[in-house]
């Protein structure tokens, strides 16, 4: 049995905000009975990409995350529905019915990720379908999918071995934005965003940066290693939040530096200068 899952790959995603614009391309002012009421032409979103800046001047970083409704096996807009009007289909998509959910205010409260917008004029709640009409025509993946340029939305049917979606989700690797929502999420996402340690290694006796030297950072239960690149920077990328880590630098004839962070934010330890 078909059952739809999609997988968000956070480093491939730059941002284009396409996925977006598909989306409403789609749905503003058009209706799908069954599926979904026409979208308000202005102030409706269904697929948002949310931009985060990272870091400090200079090393500076944008996270995008796109979020859309995360078709929950468990899910608490269906709890938060009354007489049936929210809905889970055998294939894993949830709907909003756009009849039965008329005055239903409640069912937007009812989603923890806040992705069910209230359609005043209509008075209904609404959200991504992923496209369940196109799908039931045949389409083999909806519209923010087909319009991402870099691959970052894979789409497809988790119950099919032989589908990208299903074999990046038996790597592991995959990850749900709240797991502790306990809603069983199936759109989930690869690379998160999470915090970084970064630096700028000087040999301080003739003022130039320490190309190739590795770098090793402590913490978290684990030990990990960086190189520095051609301008002597080296970066950690994907650390636990609120963790104390121990960056370590030894480079021969060179006296050891041993620098304490914690991932409150991401930081940047600017210039490490090393004195013989
Ligand atoms: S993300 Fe929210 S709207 Fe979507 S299925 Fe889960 S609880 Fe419902
Ligand atoms: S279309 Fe793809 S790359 Fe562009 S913002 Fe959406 S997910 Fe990111």
């Amino acid at each position: 049995m078909t059952r739809y899952g999609m997988i968000i790959d956070i480093t491939k995603c730059t941002g284009c905000y396409n996925c977006f614009l598909a989306c409403r391309d789609e749905f503003a002012g058009n209706d799908y009975p069954g599926y979904a009421a026409a979208q308000p032409m202005t102030g409706m979103n269904w697929m948002r990409v949310i931009e985060r800046e990272r870091g400090q001047y200079p090393k500076v970083k944008v996270a995008y995350t796109p979020i859309t409704c995360m078709q929950c096996e468990n899910a608490a807009c269906i709890k938060a529905s009354q007489g049936g009007a929210v809905y889970r289909r055998e294939d894993g998509i949830v709907i909003i019915d756009p009849v039965k959910a008329k005055g239903q205010q409640q069912i937007v409260t009812g989603c923890p990720y806040r992705v069910i917008e209230w359609n005043e004029a209509k008075q209904i709640p609404q959200k991504c379908t992923l496209c369940a009409h196109l799908l039931d025509q045949g389409e083999k993946v909806p519209r923010c999918v087909e319009s991402c340029p870099t691959g970052a939305l894979i789409f497809g049917d988790l119950d099919d071995p032989k589908s990208e979606v299903a074999k990046l989700m038996a790597t592991g690797t995959t990850e749900v934005l709240h797991p502790d929502y306990g809603m069983n999420e199936k759109v989930r996402y690869i690379s998160l965003p999470r915090k970084f340690i970064a630096g700028t290694i000087i040999y301080g006796d003739v003022d130039e940066v320490a190309v190739g030297l590795a770098i090793t950072l402590i913490g978290d239960k684990v030990s990990r290693m960086a190189i520095t690149n051609g301008f002597g920077d080296f970066e950690f990328e994907g650390l636990a939040d609120n963790a104390d880590y121990t960056v370590k630098v030894e480079a021969p004839k060179y006296k050891a530096r041993s620098i304490k962070a914690k991932t409150a934010k991401d930081i940047y330890l600017g210039e490490i200068v090393l004195k013989k």
